[in-house]
């Protein structure tokens, strides 16, 4: 019979900036299945423990700001369901951590200014774009054409796939920050390519990828990000 509840212990990975000190708390939790891991922690809140803290903003997938490793899997705590996570990890307890792609403020709570620094860093944005038409039309974009790239512009930069990474070099841009500069090199609006291609091919860049594909695996938005960098690592990135 299809449970109602689980009795579900959390092991949270707690870090208390004020005395630097690192610890994990337990907490035993009557969860609903269909509770997802962000009610949780609140509930974790409201009756336990209001001082524990976990970032989150849309919890609907959107924004990226609720990621965390839960039994090591980086993931959208706001997409995960207690009944999944119990059937997928075929367990009732669970490790909570923060990402490890930059520093921690507190708790599950990471700096995401650093983390973001490395996207800063490809210009995520059309830098020249391709003048209008005569009269001022606006570009068109062929099917043919979008379809090459347009899963990679569903990236909200929840930096799952960076945390999955297993390239360890400590200045790679990381995954999702190369898909960044991939999709505005195969973007026909941007013409700066060559600054692009400098950042791509640079020692920081798709050359530091081992080609493991963690990152596609672990992608909450289902994007396939080492096929959009062995398209970069072939040169197959132009616009069609
Ligand atoms: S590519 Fe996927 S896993 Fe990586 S930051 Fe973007 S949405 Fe998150
Ligand atoms: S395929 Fe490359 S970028 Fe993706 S996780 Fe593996 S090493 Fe990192």
């Amino acid at each position: 019979m299809m449970e109602s509840f689980y009795d579900i212990t959390l092991n949270v990975h707690r870090y208390d900036p004020d005395t630097d000190k690192r610890w994990i708390d337990t907490y035993q939790v009557k969860a609903g299945r269909i509770m997802r891991f962000v009610d949780v922690l609140r509930k974790v809140n409201d009756e336990q423990d209001a001082t524990l803290a976990w970032g989150s903003s849309c919890e609907h997938g959107q924004c990226g700001s609720c990621s965390m490793k839960i039994n090591g899997k980086p993931l959208l705590s706001c997409e995960l369901l207690v009944e999944n996570a119990v059937h997928y990890f075929d367990t009732t307890t669970f490790t909570i951590e923060p990402l490890d792609v930059a520093p921690v403020i507190r708790d599950l709570v990471i700096d995401t200014d650093k983390a973001y620094g490395r996207v800063d860093k490809v210009k995520p944005y059309i830098i020249k774009p391709k003048p209008l038409g005569e009269k001022g039309e606006e570009h068109q974009i062929s099917p043919e054409e979008l379809e090459r790239y347009v899963d990679a512009t569903r990236c909200i930069n929840c930096f799952c796939c960076a945390s999955a990474c297993i390239s360890s070099h400590h200045n790679f841009l990381g995954p999702n920050a190369m898909l960044a500069a991939i999709v505005r090199v195969m973007d026909p609006r941007e013409q700066e390519k060559q600054s692009r291609f400098d950042t791509l091919y640079s020692e920081n860049g798709i050359y530091r990828c081992h080609s493991s594909q963690a990152c596609s695996f672990v992608c909450p938005k289902e994007i396939d990000v080492a096929h959009f960098i062995a398209l970069a690592k072939n040169g197959e990135i132009k616009p069609a």
